[in-house]
């Protein structure tokens, strides 16, 4: 299936020479993700609306050529990487808010659009897109539904899913539909957008989005938590939510994570901590200032070495650097990374931690957690050489091991990432048989020659 010549000119027609490339050097820009897993594709194409991408998925059907629809690149699972070839089709140039509706509270955009860029737009009207992965400077709204990312704000606001109402899509086979409503309600027919969002582009391009917003809270709060060892983190983590207190944000940072941050970066994090907690409250001005007082005794409570809440965004700012510089730090570790977003209901986390600090030692791996606590969702990392066969190996069986405890647990093996490559060989751990064939039946009826996307999730 790769692409020839003649096909090539084809797309060339539909979008314009400016528009496609199959420069070796342009090729290698989009071979690429966050797993640095690359494979080149054979095009790289920039479609600028629906009616081209259109034509491009018709002709892939007419010419057997595969399809990869890409935002930014930053997946952590494969999922936008031409593993077999094709035409990757970059969204960036869709990058249009189109509508901000104050009165219905919706916004309607390109999936090109930078996530962060929606957060400020919106913000001035005072209302809030809460889903914010941690990639949302440089991740695209497209590239977000795809995977259904969340963010720290999930603990409070639930994942992607919970805000889109409606889509504009091509389907594989290159008609264009629209799935859902404008309206806070509508139950006609079976729900597609839902199943669109988080089919890490297998079933449709997305091409154009209408999402929920709500009203900005009126105040956050933004407080560190500094505990002697990760298990007390995390035993309050769970008093945390078992008191009913719904924190917007609740991550954790454990040993590992917080000394490499320090290692790498500027930090005034205490010598003597071995796992953080960064917790934000939101709501009105004396609400927050009540609840961050209730955590920040119950942190205590569960033997917090120090709490600290931020007198000034500044300060919040500050808070959170240590948790955002993470992922670039880590790779100090190691030049490999083997990442993954495992989810145990909150009341299994003190299991799932336990488990993790058993594998360090039975393995001698190097491996380090961090993530958002407060819904059960852990980043659970194994620093590495992959060129170190030996050790690849063992960090393999690791995870494989983790995620059958996790899976134990009534747990997920990916709670925002995807599956994309990378989990593929995981999928029929989790997910029944016959679940299974229902799923790779949907697969075909959308797309029946295969054309997008393939080798990705099954
Ligand atoms: C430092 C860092 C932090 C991160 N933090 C988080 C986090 O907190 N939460 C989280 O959920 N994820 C996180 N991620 C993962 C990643 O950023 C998300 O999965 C993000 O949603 C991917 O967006 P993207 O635009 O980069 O998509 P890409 O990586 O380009 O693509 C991802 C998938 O979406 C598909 N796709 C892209 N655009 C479209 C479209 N228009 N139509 C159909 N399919 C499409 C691709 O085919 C691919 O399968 C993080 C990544 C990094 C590097």
């Amino acid at each position: 299936m790769t692409l020839s010549q003649s096909s090539f000119k084809k797309i060339k027609k539909i979008v314009g020479t400016q528009a496609c490339t199959r420069k070796i050097e342009d090729l290698a820009l989009y071979a690429y993700d966050a797993t640095a897993i690359t494979h080149l594709p054979d095009a790289v194409v920039f479609p600028e609306n629906a009616s081209q991408i259109a034509s491009i998925l018709k002709l892939a059907n007419q010419e057997n050529f595969y399809v990869i629809p890409r935002g930014s690149g930053s997946g952590m699972t494969g999922g936008s990487i031409a593993i077999y070839g094709g035409v990757v089709l970059v969204m960036n140039r869709m990058n249009r808010i189109i509508t901000i509706d104050t009165k219905n509270l919706t916004a309607i955009a390109e999936p090109g659009v930078i996530t962060k860029k929606l957060h400020d737009e919106v913000a001035k009207y005072n209302l809030f897109y809460p889903p914010d992965p941690s990639s949302s400077a440089f991740s695209t709204l497209g590239g977000n539904l795809a995977e259904c990312a969340g963010g720290p704000h999930a603990v409070k606001y639930g994942v992607t899913r919970d805000y889109v109402l409606g889509l504009e899509a091509v389907l594989p086979t290159g008609e264009i539909i629209q799935t859902g409503v404008q309206t806070k309600k509508g139950v006609a027919g079976y729900d597609l957008t839902r199943l669109l969002v988080g089919s890490e582009g297998t079933l449709c391009v997305i091409t154009r989005i209408i999402l929920r917003l709500i009203a900005q809270p009126e105040t956050v709060r933004t407080m560190t938590a500094f505990f002697p060892d990760i298990k007390t983190a995390i035993t309050a983590v769970t008093a945390i939510i078992q008191q009913g207190i719904m924190p917007r944000t609740l991550e954790f940072m454990d040993q590992a994570s917080i000394n490499c941050v320090a290692d790498k970066f500027e930090t005034d994090l205490p010598t003597n901590a071995n796992a953080l907690l960064i917790i934000e409250v939101d709501g009105s001005l004396p609400q927050t200032a009540t609840v961050a007082k209730e955590i920040e005794i119950l942190c205590r409570q569960h033997h917090a070495i120090e709490t600290k809440i931020a007198r000034t965004s500044q300060e919040a700012e500050s808070f959170w650097k240590a948790r955002k510089s993470i992922s670039p730090a880590l790779f100090q570790y190691g030049p490999h990374k083997i990442n993954e977003d495992i989810v145990v209901p909150v009341n299994k986390l003190p299991d799932i931690v336990q488990k993790i600090s058993e594998l360090k030692k039975k393995t001698g791996l190097t491996m380090v957690s961090f993530g958002h606590a407060g819904d059960g969702n852990i980043h659970f990392n194994i620093m590495l050489d992959k060129r170190d066969k030996k050790k690849l190996k063992k960090a393999e069986k690791a995870v494989e091991e983790m995620f059958d405890y996790t899976l134990a647990l009534g747990g997920t093996i990916s709670g925002e990432h995807g599956i994309g490559i990378t989990k593929a060989p995981f999928l029929t751990k989790e997910i029944g048989k016959v679940e299974l064939a229902l799923m790779k039946k949907i697969k075909n009826i959308f797309d029946p020659k295969g054309v997008l996307n393939p080798g990705k999730i099954f």
